[in-house]
């Protein structure tokens, strides 16, 4: 059993991370030689050919990803050149995409052959992805709780704050990634139009450094993170020295844990174990440090009961 995930770029020049799932079922294939794990992306903001580049690097190609889960369909979240690519159902990867943004999608070429909607919760073999709707723009986007071996990623992208309802939801995490789109005083003084800074600012475009950490601390303190990973920096608003003097000074608990992204260098692959319980624990769930890792008190028998299945097993 193994979860980890990688940035394979992350900025408004596109986004793309990738989740490698291993599963005890398919753990061995030929002569007993390990198969590859799950590969799945969340967001597909790279043109299908730099996505295959990318993927080379593993090993892997698009035919062998499982499925492709967007987070909103903005072009650096979703990139134009794979609506052909699911359209002619040249990679057998299944397209989850938000109720919400059906419209766009029909709107964009895409339909009901190439797109699995989703509004609750979801179950990528056994690997069950819970959706948290967070204010981006006028359709929103959506993040993500994925439990996998146990361990449990948050994930949240393009978003103007961090509601409780978010905060609720990244609880109990092994891993987050999570956006820190700008730095406030960058944005400010930046060339910017006033209308455009308003957009970013105003609670429904992107998260600021000073945001991110605020709502990083709350969701460490109720978490064992193994690994902090922030994403969608803006080129023109941000700087990657900036936001690690930032953790440095505020946060040096998690500098080692800390991994900035990047729009044109991939991540290491970060590896999600239990990490270090926050101030908060894990909510009295788990008295041993050997059984936090676990997830089966958490899930809610009716998730259980109601998982769809989309894939078949294999
Ligand atoms: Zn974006």
């Amino acid at each position: 059993m193994s979860f980890s995930f990688c940035v394979l770029a992350s900025g408004s020049a596109g986004n793309c991370t990738l989740l490698q799932l291993g599963d005890p079922d398919h753990a061995l294939h030929h002569a007993g030689t390990p198969a590859k794990p799950g590969q799945v992306l969340i967001d597909a903001g790279l043109s299908p050919r730099a996505t295959a580049k990318a993927l080379h690097a593993f090993g892997c190609r698009l035919t062998d990803l499982r499925a492709v889960l967007l987070t909103h369909l903005d072009s650096d979240h979703f990139h134009g050149g794979w609506v052909k690519v699911f359209r002619e159902r040249r990679i057998p990867a299944t397209l989850l995409l938000h109720h919400r943004h059906r419209n766009v999608a029909w709107s964009m070429g895409l339909n009901v052959d190439c797109v699995v909607l989703f509004n609750d919760f979801l179950t990528i073999d056994g690997t069950i992805v819970h959706p948290i709707m967070l204010s981006h723009d006028a359709l929103g986007s959506v993040g993500y709780v994925i439990e996998h071996a146990g361990l449990r990623l948050g994930y949240a992208t393009d978003f103007g704050r961090a509601s409780e309802g978010l905060l609720d939801r990244f609880t109990n995490l092994h891993a987050l990634a999570i956006e820190s789109n700008y730095d406030r005083r960058m944005q400010q003084e930046s060339s910017r139009p006033s209308f455009l800074k308003h957009r970013i600012m105003g609670g429904a475009g992107h998260l600021s450094n000073e945001q991110c950490l605020e709502a990083v601390l709350e969701i460490e303190g109720g978490s064992a993170l193994s690994h902090l990973a922030l994403l969608h920096l803006s080129r023109e608003c941000n700087c990657p020295n900036l936001v690690r003097d930032l953790y440095a000074r505020r946060a040096p608990h998690l500098v080692d844990r800390l991994t900035v992204s990047s729009q044109t260098a991939v991540t290491p692959t970060l590896a999600i174990r239990p990490g270090p319980l926050g101030l908060h624990g894990l909510h009295g769930l788990h008295g041993s440090h050997e059984s936090h890792g676990r997830i089966d008190s958490m899930i809610e028998p009716k998730w259980r009961q109601q998982q769809l299945r989309l894939f078949a097993a294999g």
